[in-house]
C-alpha cells in the first residue's frame, strides 16, 4: 500500500481539499468522528466538556496517525441533563439520523471502517444503531468510549459524569476551563424517589439490594447537575494537570494501535 501523509493538522477533513481525500481513498478507507454533547457537568466543569475531550484526543492522534478525522460533532443525545441552561440535546434519534447521514455520505465516496471516538454515554444508542446500519452495507464501526476505555487501561482513571476522570481531562486541554472555587461542592443533594427507594446512581434506586432504574430528570436527583461513581472514587478534587495530558495522550496511543488492527479488518470476510 502506497504511503499516503499529509502534514499532520491536514488529516481534519475540513483542512483537505477533495483531490486530497480522493488520493487518500485510493489507499485508505478509514475514517474517525469524534462525537461530543454540550450538557450541564456541574458548576466546576464546561457545557463542552465531553466534545472537547474526543476532539483534543484526536487532534494528538493526528500526530501519530495518518487517518482522516472528520469534523467533531458538537451536540449529543443526552435528554436526562436538559434542563440546565445551555444543555441541548439531538435526543436518540435526532443524533442517530444525523450520523447515519454523515457515514452515509462518507460511504458513497468509498469509506468502509468508520471510527466513533465517543465522549458521552447517552450517544451510544444513537452510534450502535448507525454501526448496525453500516454492517448491513458491507462497512464497519467501531465505537471507542474514551473515558470507560482510559478506566480499564488503567483503573485509577476510572470515573463518570464531572468526576476526577473528566475534570483530568479538562485541565489537560486548559486548566483554565475548570472552575476550581466549585470543585469541593460534591455532587449536590441527592434527591431520592422515595424513603423506600433511596437514588443510587443517575437513574438507579436500590430496592432491596437490587438496582431499578426509574428515567427521570437529573434536575430532580441531583441540585447540581452532576454525579459521579461516588466522591470517595472519583472526586474532582485529586485531577490533576498531569494526569489529564497523560490519559489523553494515552487514548491518542490507544487510538493509533486500535486504527491498525481496525484496518486490517476485511470485509468481504465479516458474515
Ligand atoms: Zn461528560
Amino acid at each position: 500500500m502506497a504511503e499516503f501523509r499529509l502534514e499532520v493538522d491536514k488529516m481534519f477533513l475540513e483542512k483537505m481539499n477533495y483531490l486530497d481525500v480522493e488520493k487518500y481513498l485510493k489507499t485508505r478507507d478509514t475514517v474517525v468522528i469524534p462525537v461530543g454533547s454540550i450538557e450541564n457537568h456541574g458548576k466546576h466543569m464546561p457545557l463542552g466538556t465531553d466534545t472537547m475531550i474526543p476532539h483534543r484526543i484526536a487532534e494528538l492522534y493526528s500526530a501519530m496517525s495518518d487517518t482522516v478525522i472528520a469534523p467533531t460533532v458538537n451536540y449529543g443525545a443526552t435528554a436526562d441533563i436538559v434542563g440546565f441552561p445551555g444543555t441541548i440535546s439531538l435526543g436518540v434519534e435526532g443524533l442517530r439520523a444525523l450520523l447515519e447521514r454523515i457515514c452515509d455520505q462518507l460511504y458513497d465516496y468509498g469509506f468502509r471502517h468508520f471510527i466513533i471516538l465517543n465522549g458521552h454515554g447517552g450517544n451510544s444508542k444513537s452510534i450502535t444503531e448507525v454501526g448496525h446500519h453500516l454492517y448491513a452495507k458491507g462497512a464497519i464501526l467501531a465505537n471507542l468510549n474514551w473515558w470507560l476505555i482510559a478506566g480499564e487501561l488503567r483503573p485509577e482513571w476510572k470515573g463518570g459524569h464531572g468526576g476526577g476522570e473528566e475534570t483530568a481531562a479538562v485541565m489537560g486541554i486548559d486548566p483554565a476551563l475548570i472552575h476550581t472555587e466549585y470543585l469541593e461542592e460534591g455532587e449536590g443533594i441527592r434527591n431520592d424517589v422515595s424513603n423506600e427507594l433511596p437514588s443510587a446512581s443517575w437513574m438507579d434506586v436500590n430496592f432491596k439490594g437490587g438496582s431499578v432504574t426509574i428515567p427521570r430528570p437529573i434536575r430532580s436527583i441531583t441540585d447540581n447537575g452532576w454525579l459521579t461513581h461516588g466522591m470517595s472514587i472519583d472526586p474532582p478534587t485529586k485531577a490533576t494537570q498531569a494526569w489529564g495530558v497523560e490519559m489523553l495522550n494515552t487514548m491518542a496511543e490507544y487510538m493509533r494501535d486500535f486504527t491498525v488492527a481496525f484496518d486490517k479488518v476485511a470485509l468481504s470476510k465479516i458474515k
